[in-house]
């Protein structure tokens, strides 16, 4: 058996995934399932949402391997297509595309295909990253009704800049020029996982949820437990070696951290070329026999040291959890002053993932 290994719960997907539909009853659910189901595995993670209405992604190769797979259901392209080679793909493969700017409605104004696609119209409401602005998206809404490659408008879309902060001023902003921008027979769409969560008045007619689908609050101090959702991947290894250290010697690279009296040091097989964040600092928890322990040291590239001296009978072999159901990946990604959307991410390819 391979260590480390990523563990991910097909039941724990489910449950995300009824509990979005209980938070938003009255919405569809396009389930985010970009950057291979953030982490978990893209098509493993799609077979165990088959109960949403649509999936969304932001590449072609990614709506092509869910089609590939056998899914039949709308597979909205985020990020839309860029060249004609990848507007004929996206139609072989009847894809709804988000069309963000002129150059995408250029094209299908001008690229024959096989047979016209739907597609959302994106705004940028305030985030300015992507979509037409409020001036142009009524201009762009009527210039795509008119192209013969486009099957329906289907609606418009936006997406919320800091839903996820404390102090949230921008949210109300969007909220209102969106809804100068929707015109009818336009659905809407606008709440991420954050939106799903605490804003039920932009959830409209489709949501479009990903990090909680995976048991992760998008909140800063927060944790999916606390809003009823299930931790879908367990991050595991083993210890692989253990040491009796003297007070004064050092641990790791850098001979960053002194042990401050004789103590029991635990190597795990985990480091970044797995994922695991390197800038995870000392005191950053860690599963040992179910049980905390810290983090000690830097992460190097294969290995993590440990602090045992809680638990000094622990062996080679022993089971080593860096985040999972009694370890929120939030708790983890604190210390390593990132956010669990980049921890679930970065899981590299050399860890297989396993559904269970
Ligand atoms: N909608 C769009 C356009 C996105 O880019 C993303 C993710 O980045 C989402 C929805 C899902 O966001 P979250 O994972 O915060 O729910």
């Amino acid at each position: 058996m391979n260590f480390p290994q990523a563990i991910i719960d097909a039941s724990a997907l489910r449950h995300n995934l009824q509990r979005v539909r209980e938070l938003a009853p009255r919405s569809r659910i396009m389930a985010v399932v970009k950057a291979d189901g953030y982490g978990h595995g893209l098509t493993s993670v799609a077979g165990a949402l088959v109960a949403a209405d649509a999936f969304a992604v932001a590449r072609l190769e990614e709506a092509m391997a869910l089609r590939q797979a056998g899914h039949r259901c709308p597979v909205v392209l985020l990020g839309g297509i860029a060249d004609k080679e990848q507007l004929q793909l996206a139609a072989a493969h009847r894809l709804t595309l988000v069309v963000h700017e002129f150059a995408q409605l250029e094209l299908l104004e001008r690229v024959p295909i096989i047979s016209p696609l739907p597609v959302w119209l994106k705004a940028d409401t305030g985030m300015h990253r992507l979509g037409f602005s409020p001036e142009v998206a009524a201009e762009a809404v009527a210039r795509l009704r008119g192209c013969p490659a486009v099957a329906s408008v289907v609606g418009v879309m936006t997406h919320l800049a800091s839903a996820d902060e404390s102090e949230d001023s921008l949210t109300p902003i969007q909220l209102q020029v969106f809804e100068e921008i929707a015109a009818p027979g336009l659905l809407r769409s606008m709440a991420n996982s954050a939106a799903v969560i605490i804003y039920p008045h932009v959830h409209f007619d489709w949501v479009r949820p990903g990090l909680m689908l995976y048991g992760a609050s998008p909140f800063a101090h927060g944790t999916g437990a606390a809003v009823g959702l299930k931790s879908v991947m367990t991050l595991k290894t083993r210890l692989i070696a253990t040491h009796h250290l003297r007070p004064g010697d050092s641990i790791g690279y850098g001979a960053t951290w002194v042990c401050p009296e004789a103590m029991m040091v635990g190597v795990a097989a985990l480091g970044y070329g797995d994922g695991y964040p390197r800038h995870a600092r000392s005191g950053t928890p860690v599963l040992v026999n179910g049980r905390p322990v810290s983090l000690v040291g830097r992460v190097s590239m294969d290995m993590i040291t440990l602090d045992l001296r809680t638990q000094p009978e622990a062996k080679v072999g022993d089971p080593v959890i860096a985040w999972g159901p009694d370890l929120p990946v939030e708790e983890v990604a604190r210390h390593a002053t990132t956010i669990p959307y980049e921890l679930l991410c970065q899981v590299t390819a050399r860890v297989p993932r396993t559904m269970e």
